[in-house]
């Protein structure tokens, strides 16, 4: 089973052993970066270790801070195996130098390179089998998350039988981490917390085993995610990986910062990949890469949800139904039975706008599209046949239902509102797309005004929930999702 090791990189022995002995018992073994600290007791470090520990003392070089000539910094890594430390982790281009080691220390073999991927990773491999190593270590630099795909494929065909620890730094190799145990790694590094990473792109310890569940992930778990650029910001990774949990699905969602979509569907195919979100900018170039397209998606011009039939992309779109969901169930509770000949202004033209005004115009509302930029407004309007016009006419118009699909209010600018509030009456209904804050000011004054109001968190929740039962064929726990959405948004 892949261990689960923590970086630390504490300045002092005292903020180290205390750093050791606060960490969750999940976690199976510390690395201690000697180079990165400023004073060190390595008897009382190792003595009072408490778990397995590799102690790394790493040049510059390498991406280390120790400056030490080489004769006294591998000294370091003698004097941790004399006192029994389980691994020290020495360079390639320094194994030869540091010799045999006393006890029953284990060599970790590494190399690190902080450009790029190299193109032949089983050369390089290759060389640190060379050396004779207790567990190899091959870290790259991923630039795009195509270069997580050699890393991963190193890990998936090491025959050598000496474990391996293969990973990507940066943002676009966090696959590489959060897999590692579905490819057989050695191990995988975490960070003790946000902000005090050893390297770029590791993941917190309360993360990889909150989020990610990482000592559950093996080679039969199912993988899922969402691709965006950005996409570190995304809450679905929070809320679907809450839902496998709940539910103690074998499965793992995984955030995917793509740039290439075909290339990246073509090389994650061997990754188990069995379903996937999709999110600004690829909502529209998903769409001519599947096999299969439901038809709403079709029309719509947007797919952002894929499942895997075996082997065969199937894309569909969940945005629709969730939100014209979340509408009606706000027009029930204001005595609507049905949206079918409503009035509804619809504000916002872009692509949340579109989703909702086909599932609008699908239900027989009566529409007005107002946007910012009006010819949007008219093209959409005009493609089903409904009214269009521009913000200054809001005042004018009386709706029944009001829906906010613009990103006014949307933080960080919280005191914007798209609409006047003149147009907020009692026992109207207001839907608002945004979902952070998730009471933004359209809300709170269409509340005042005694409207009955749908949140942007009831649609992401349900688009989410669709996709869920799409993929797992099981019901969603909606609660669980609702909640991890919240606790996101709020920091609780
Ligand atoms: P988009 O395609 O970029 O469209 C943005 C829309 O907002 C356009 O209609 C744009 O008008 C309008 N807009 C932007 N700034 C404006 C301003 N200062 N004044 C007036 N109008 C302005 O974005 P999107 O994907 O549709 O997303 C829009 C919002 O919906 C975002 O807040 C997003 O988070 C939210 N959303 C929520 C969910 C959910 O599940 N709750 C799902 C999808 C989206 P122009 O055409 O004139 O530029």
């Amino acid at each position: 089973m892949t261990k689960l090791c923590v970086a630390l990189t504490e300045k002092d022995t005292e903020s180290m052993l205390a750093a050791m002995h606060s960490l969750p018992a999940e976690v199976d073994l510390v690395e201690v970066r000697v180079d990165a600290m400023e004073s060190v007791n390595l008897e009382r470090l190792i003595d009072g270790r408490g778990r397995p520990v590799i102690v790394t003392n790493r040049p510059p070089r390498q991406g280390g801070a120790c400056t030490d000539p080489e004769a006294e910094r591998l000294a370091v890594l003698r004097r941790a195996a004399g006192l029994g430390a389980e691994y020290v982790d020495v360079e390639l281009d320094a194994v030869a130098d540091l010799g045999e080691l006393p006890g029953s220390t284990q060599r970790i073999v590494s190399v690190h390179d902080f450009e790029a991927t190299p193109s032949d990773l089983p050369a390089l491999l290759g060389r640190i089998l060379q050396t004779g190593p207790d567990v190899a270590k091959v870290v790259t630099t991923a630039h795009d998350i195509m270069d997580a795909v050699p890393v991963l494929e190193l890990l998936r065909t090491n025959a050598s039988g000496v474990p391996l620890i293969a990973l990507s730094m940066g943002e676009e190799g966090l696959v590489t981490r959060v897999l590692a145990g579905k490819f057989g790694a050695f191990l995988t590094f975490a960070s003790h917390a946000a902000g005090m990473e050893s390297a770029p792109g590791q993941v917190a310890v309360d993360q990889m085993l909150g989020m990610y569940r990482f000592p559950q992930i093996g080679p039969g778990t199912a993988v899922y995610g969402v691709i965006a650029n950005p996409v570190a910001h995304s809450m679905s990774p929070a809320i679907h990986n809450a839902a496998f949990a709940a539910l103690g699905l074998d499965a793992v969602y995984v955030p995917l910062k793509v740039n290439d979509c075909a290339a990246f569907l073509d090389a994650f195919e061997r990754c188990d990949l069995r379903g996937l979100s999709v999110t600004i900018p690829h909502k529209v170039t998903m769409l001519g890469l599947m096999d299969e397209v439901e038809d709403l998606a079709r029309r719509i011009g947007a797919v952002n949800t894929v499942d895997d039939r075996n082997g065969r992309r199937y894309g569909c779109n969940t945005d629709v139904s969730a939100a014209v969901g979340a509408i009606e169930s706000a027009g029930r509770r204001a005595g609507m039975e049905t949206l079918g000949g409503r009035s509804v202004v619809l504000v916002g033209a872009g692509g949340a706008g579109r989703a909702i005004a086909y599932g609008l115009a699908d239900k027989g509302a009566d529409l007005t599209i107002a946007n910012r930029t009006v010819e949007k407004a008219e093209r959409l309007a005009a493609e089903l046949g409904v009214r269009a016009c521009g913000l200054e006419a809001l005042p004018d118009l009386a709706a029944d239902v009001l829906v906010n699909s613009t990103s006014v209010g949307m933080w960080p600018n919280v005191d914007a509102s798209p609409v006047p509030t003149g147009m907020l009456r009692e026992g109207m209904v207001v839907f608002d797309a945004v979902y952070n804050p998730i009471r933004t000011r359209l809300l709170r004054e269409a509340e005042e005004a005694g409207a009955v109001t749908a949140p942007g968190v009831e649609w992401f929740v349900s688009q989410a929930a669709a996709q869920f039962e799409l993929w797992t064929g099981v019901d969603a726990p909606r609660e669980v999702m609702e909640q991890a959405l919240k606790s996101r948004l709020t920091g609780e």
